[in-house]
């Protein structure tokens, strides 16, 4: 099998998980620095999955014939783990495709690299050039972290966040997927990354259960989350308990309508939330204080309103807001009833004072209610 039928073949066992690969990218990044205020989901599989994300970033680098790899981490110790596990496949001088090969060709690596995997199932392709083009980079603590293909200097990779690659790494190598993670803090007695798929309730027992008679939990976390039932699954990787009464309740609470009459009366149209909005920092045309203004104003705009397509449901808008207002909570209605086949607005030149407007998660916090005012598993 020739190392193009080989591409083929993983190329469509990712298809086949749902994994679209571009036919060619510049770059793959695996952000691992994508943790919300309060998060530690990506770094713990940054510092625990080493092995399959950089697995799994050789294989997305063969399916999209990529020249140059990348996995963006924000710490240290997470820096550490995935650099000595890439330092490992360097040495090796393969990277992983999973291919039936003739025998002679099998693999001599060492089994703990292949774990839970058959020998008869993922077998070495030869493309050196992958790993050698693969490096750990630690970036900024800033939330979200779009635009991160820009921050590396690799503007247009193919960007997978630390789910996904595990994902990915499952279907490249015919192996059980590592389990996922979700953290989950506030006011629980253990705050800590759980392992595994978890109804909000067995979140809760599993973190230690909660000394408040009466509580809330946020799916998403503080900024731009929802509140859970606590019957359903957790969908988020960030689940944030809280005292029922607390204020980040009460706001997760005012409905849609609400928002909208508040909107209407109290936008002063600064458009701070606009400032702060990363996904127009990183060159989109979505203006958050645009979209509330068509909806307040009952304008028939439609290409205003389709820009709502490109939020990324950050909540950042929120903290920017000078009169309590919730634009992610309009911004987002407004793209729940876009059509599906609504034009996304293009991403342009990045926005110049991008660098200075950017919020950091320290800073995040603070406005938040400051770090003292939560149960901080990890700092993010
Ligand atoms: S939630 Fe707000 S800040 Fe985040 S992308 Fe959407 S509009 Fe922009
Ligand atoms: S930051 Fe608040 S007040 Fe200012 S334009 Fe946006 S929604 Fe209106």
């Amino acid at each position: 099998m020739t190392d193009d039928s080989a591409r083929l073949a993983l190329r469509e066992r990712l298809a086949a998980a749902g994994i679209a690969a571009p036919s060619r990218a510049e770059a793959v990044v695996i952000d691992l620095a994508g943790d919300p205020p309060l998060g530690a989901s990506e770094r713990t599989i940054a510092e625990e999955e080493a092995d399959r994300i950089v697995a799994a970033l050789g294989a997305a680098m063969v399916a999209a014939r990529a020249k140059q790899g990348v996995i963006a981490v924000r710490d240290r110790e997470a820096e550490t783990a995935l650099s000595r596990s890439l330092a490992l496949r360097k040495d090796e001088g393969h990277s992983f495709v999973s291919s039936p090969r003739p025998s002679h060709a099998r693999s001599t690596t060492p089994q703990r690299r292949n774990e839970g995997v058959s020998p008869q199932t993922v077998e070495m392709v030869a493309t050196p050039e992958p790993p050698e083009a693969s490096r750990v980079v630690r970036v900024p603590a800033v939330w979200p972290s779009v635009g991160i293909d820009r921050d590396l200097g690799i503007d247009g990779a193919w960007v997978l966040d630390g789910e996904r690659a595990l994902d990915l790494d499952a279907a490249a190598f015919h192996r059980e997927r590592a389990p996922r993670r979700l953290t989950v803090t506030g006011a629980v007695r253990r705050p800590g990354v759980l392992r595994g798929r978890f109804t909000v309730e067995e979140a809760l027992a599993a973190a230690g259960g909660t000394d408040e008679l009466a509580w809330a939990a946020l799916d998403g976390g503080l900024l731009g989350g929802r509140l859970a039932d606590p019957e359903a699954p957790v969908r988020s990787s960030l689940l944030v308990v809280l005292p029922a009464a607390h204020p980040h309740v009460a706001r997760a609470r005012v409905s849609l309508t609400d928002w909208l009459r508040r909107a209407s009366s109290a936008c002063e149209g600064c458009r701070l939330c606009s400032d702060a909005c990363p996904v127009a920092l990183d060159g989109v045309g979505l203006l958050p204080h645009e979209v509330i203004w068509t909806l307040v104003s009952r304008r028939d705009d439609a290409t205003r309103l389709a820009a709502a397509a490109a939020c990324a449901g950050c909540g950042v808008c929120d903290s920017a807001c000078p009169s309590s207002l919730s634009p992610w909570a309009l911004v987002d209605a407004v793209k729940a009833r876009l059509p599906t086949d609504v034009t996304r607005p293009a991403r342009g030149d990045v926005h110049p004072e991008r660098e200075g407007r950017r919020m950091g998660v320290d800073l995040l916090l603070l406005r938040l209610g400051g770090e003292q005012a939560w149960r901080i598993p990890f700092r993010s």
